[in-house]
C-alpha cells in the first residue's frame, strides 16, 4: 500500500505542488496565479486567477487528436434509437445547441434548468450551457410538478430545456407536461422552454411566444462556432439539488477549474480509464454520477462514454451484457441496487454474451452489501470497486484507487480515503478523533479537495452552518454519515447520522416526505422512516394520523385513504419518493419535548429492539406501531 499512502500524503501535506500537477491534466486559456486560496475558510478557492473552461476541456481540445474517434454512443432501449457521436460531431451539435440558448438570451451567469430524459440532447445541453458560461441545473426527471417547481423557484433560470417525454418500460413519461404544471406553480418561470421534440406525446400543448422547438432552431444554426466563455477558476459551472434533513433542497455549487481537475484525475488515478476507451456508466444525468461520470468525466478524459436510455431488465436482463459485450466495455459503474436486480435474473442472460472485456465494476450511491458485491466478483469475474461519495463532494471520497496502486479489497468496504480528502472519524459529542474499530462520524477537514461543492447556491451562511457546524468545537465538514477504520485502515460505512435515507441509491429526507404526505388535508401528523428492503437497500415507510380517524376504520376506508396519501406524495416529490407502506395510528412516539423518535420506529418496523425510552412521552405510541405493523 505504499504508493497509495505517498499519493495520499502528498495530496495533504504538500496539497499545492500535487495539485498544481494534476492541474497539468487540463488546459487552461489563462493560468492561475495561486493553487488554493483558503484564506475565508472553510471557503475553498482552487486555481485561483486560472481560466478555463469544462466545454472546451471535454470536447474541443480533443478535436487535434480524437475528432472521429466515438465520444458519446446514446443507446436506447426504449425507442430502439443508436446514435455514435464522434468528438467531432459532438463539438458540432454543441455549437449549435449553445447558439441556440444563446440566441434565447441565454448568457454567462445565466442558470438554464435541464429537465430530460437520457437523450443525447440532455448532454448536449450541459456541455452547451458550460460553453457559454451559463450555469445548468439538471433536476431528475423522476421528480414531481411541486419539487420541480420548488427548483426553478430557487435556481431563477432564464430559460428550461425539455423534452416532450421519456420512455420507461415501453411506456411513455410526459416531461413537458410536468413541465407546464411546475411553471404553473412557479414563482419566478423561465421566460423560454426549448423543448425536444420526439414524437411521443403527441398532444403535447405549446405555449405560445414561451415555447420554442430545438429542431426548428437547430436548423438555422447547423454551422454555428460559438466560442468558450473563458471562466475564472471559481465561476460556478452547475446547480445540483439534494436533500437534506429539511424539507427544502439544498442548491450544491460546484465550481469550474476545481472540478474539471478533480475530474480528469480522478479518472485515470480512481477509475484508471486510458483515453480511447469506453466508459459505461448507468446513472442518469439527475444525478451527480451521471454529471461527473457519464457527461464531465469520460469526455475531459478523452474516453468514449456511453449513455443508456432504459431499464436494466428490459427488452431482457442481459442488455447491459450485450452492450458490455458490443463496446468492449473495460469499466462499468453502476449502483447496488440494478446489482441486486440483475441477481435475482436467470444467470442465462448473463452466459449470451461476452463480458470478458469487463475488469472493474465501480458501484456507489448506497452500502454494497456483501454478498452482492461477491455475486458480481464472482458471476462477471471483475473486481467490484465500492466507492462512496455524495452528491456534494462531485467525485469520491473513499475507494479504492487502482490507477494509483491496485490494493486489495475487502467487500463490504470502499477501501480508503481518496486523495485530496483528510478524512477524520470523530465522536458526535465531543469531536475527539475515533480510534480503531470506534463508530464515529466521517468528516472532513478543510479545505475540501477540488471538484467539492463550494457553496450552497445562494446561501453562504447555510453552507457553513450545515456542513461544517456540527462538530463540537471543530470546524470540519460533515458528511452525515457513520463509519468503523478497522485496523489494516479500510473504511465501512454504516449509515446516516440523520434523517435521511437512500432509496435505490436516491438520496431523500424523511421530511420532505412528511411535508408531501401532509399536503393530504386529511392528515394531521405524520411519521416517515427508511426501512431495511432486499432491493432498494431501504423504503419510506409512514406511519400518519388522521385529522377524524374514522377515515381509516374500515380496511376498505383505510385502502382508500392509503392511496390518496401515496398520490399525495407522487404529486409533490414524485413516484421516488412514495412510501412504501402507510399505516394508521392515533399518536406518534415522541419525547416529552415533543421530538419524533423515529429511530424507535425504524427499529420496530426492522424488527428490532426500539433502544432506550426512557425519554418516551406516553409509551402506547410505540404499541400502536407495533400493532399496526404486525396487522399487516
Ligand atoms: P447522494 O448525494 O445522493 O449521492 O447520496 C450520498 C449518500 O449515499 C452518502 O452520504 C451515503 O449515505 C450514501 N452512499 C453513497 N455511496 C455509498 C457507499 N459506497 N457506501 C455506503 N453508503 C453510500
Amino acid at each position: 500500500m505504499d504508493r497509495y499512502r505517498d499519493f495520499h500524503h502528498r495530496s495533504i501535506h504538500d496539497r499545492e505542488a500535487f495539485w498544481r500537477a494534476e492541474a497539468a491534466l487540463i488546459d487552461w486559456h489563462e493560468p492561475f496565479r495561486e493553487v488554493l486560496d483558503f484564506s475565508r475558510p472553510p471557503f475553498s478557492r482552487w486555481f485561483v486567477g486560472g481560466r478555463t473552461n469544462l466545454c472546451h476541456n471535454a470536447v474541443d481540445r480533443h478535436l487535434k487528436d480524437r475528432a472521429a474517434q466515438p465520444a458519446l454512443v446514446y443507446l436506447s432501449t426504449e425507442t430502439g434509437d443508436r446514435r455514435i457521436f464522434t468528438y467531432a460531431e459532438l463539438h458540432a451539435e454543441v455549437n449549435r445547441m449553445a447558439a441556440v440558448l444563446a440566441s434565447l438570451g441565454v448568457g454567462r451567469g445565466d442558470r438554464v434548468l435541464v429537465y430530460m430524459p437520457m437523450i443525447a440532447e440532455a448532454a448536449f445541453a450541459m456541455l452547451a450551457c458550460a460553453r457559454i458560461g451559463a450555469i445548468h441545473s439538471v433536476v431528475f426527471g423522476g421528480f414531481a410538478a411541486a419539487s420541480l417547481a420548488a427548483r426553478i423557484d430557487d435556481a431563477q433560470p432564464k430559460a428550461m430545456v425539455t423534452s416532450d417525454a421519456g420512455m420507461r418500460g415501453g411506456k411513455p413519461v410526459p416531461y413537458k407536461h410536468l413541465v407546464d404544471a411546475a411553471l404553473r406553480l412557479a414563482k419566478h418561470p423561465p421566460a423560454k422552454v426549448l423543448i425536444v421534440d420526439r414524437g411521443i406525446d403527441k398532444a403535447m400543448a405549446r405555449t405560445s411566444g414561451r415555447d420554442v422547438d430545438y429542431a426548428e432552431l437547430r436548423a438555422k444554426h447547423l454551422s454555428a462556432s460559438v466560442p468558450c466563455a473563458w471562466l475564472e477558476s471559481s465561476e460556478p459551472s452547475y446547480i445540483l439539488y439534494t436533500s437534506g434533513t429539511t424539507g427544502t433542497p439544498k442548491g450544491v455549487q460546484r465550481d469550474t477549474g476545481g472540478y474539471a481537475v478533480a475530474l480528469a484525475s480522478s479518472m485515470r488515478r480512481i477509475f484508471a480509464v486510458p483515453p480511447g476507451e469506453a466508459m459505461f456508466t448507468t446513472s442518469d444525468i439527475g444525478w451527480v454520477v451521471g454529471h461527473s461520470y457519464i457527461v464531465y468525466g469520460p469526455l475531459i478524459n478523452g474516453s468514449t462514454t456511453i449513455m443508456y436510455e432504459g431499464l436494466p431488465i428490459h427488452p431482457d436482463p442481459g442488455i447491459w451484457w450485450k452492450i458490455v459485450a458490443e463496446h468492449k466495455v473495460r469499466t462499468m459503474f453502476s449502483s447496488p441496487t440494478a446489482i441486486r436486480v440483475l441477481k435475482k435474473q436467470d444467470p442465462k442472460y448473463m452466459r449470451m454474451h461476452d463480458v470478458s472485456s469487463l475488469e472493474r465494476l465501480f458501484l456507489a450511491g448506497e452500502p454494497l452489501d456483501e454478498p452482492t458485491a461477491r455475486w458480481a466478483s464472482e458471476s462477471l469475474g471483475v473486481a467490484i470497486v465500492d466507492n462512496y461519495w455524495q452528491t456534494e463532494t462531485g467525485w469520491p471520497i473513499l475507494s479504492a484507487q487502482p490507477g494509483v496502486e491496485d490494493t486489495p479489497r475487502k467487500f463490504g468496504s470502499p477501501s480508503f480515503p481518496v486523495y485530496g480528502y483528510d478524512v477524520r472519524l470523530v465522536d458526535e459529542a465531543t469531536g475527539r478523533e475515533s480510534g480503531t474499530d470506534q463508530k464515529g462520524v466521517l468528516t472532513i477537514a478543510p479545505p475540501l479537495p477540488p471538484g467539492c461543492m463550494t457553496t450552497v447556491w445562494g446561501d453562504d451562511e447555510r453552507f457553513v452552518r450545515t456542513y461544517f457546524g456540527t462538530i463540537p468545537g471543530k470546524s470540519l465538514y460533515s458528511t452525515f454519515d457513520w463509519a468503523i477504520r478497522d485496523a489494516d485502515g479500510y473504511y465501512f460505512v454504516l449509515g446516516r447520522t440523520d434523517d435521511v435515507i437512500n432509496v435505490a441509491g436516491h438520496r431523500l429526507g424523511t421530511r420532505e416526505i412528511e411535508e408531501a404526505v401532509q399536503s393530504h388535508s386529511g392528515v394531521a401528523e405524520v411519521a416517515v422512516v427508511g426501512v431495511a428492503d432486499t432491493i432498494k437497500g431501504q423504503i419510506p415507510v409512514a406511519f400518519a394520523v388522521l385529522k377524524d380517524p374514522s377515515r381509516a376504520a374500515t380496511a376498505d376506508a383505510a385502502a382508500a385513504m392509503r392511496k390518496e396519501v401515496m398520490d399525495a406524495v407522487d404529486r409533490q416529490l414524485g413516484a421516488i419518493a412514495r412510501p412504501g407502506q402507510v399505516h394508521f395510528v392515533t399518536l406518534l412516539p415522541k419525547t416529552r419535548s415533543g421530538k419524533l423518535l423515529r429511530r424507535s420506529i425504524q427499529a420496530l418496523a426492522e424488527g428490532r429492539d426500539p433502544g432506550d425510552l426512557t425519554t418516551i412521552e406516553d409509551p402506547g405510541a410505540l404499541e400502536q406501531i407495533r400493532a399496526a405493523l404486525a396487522a399487516r
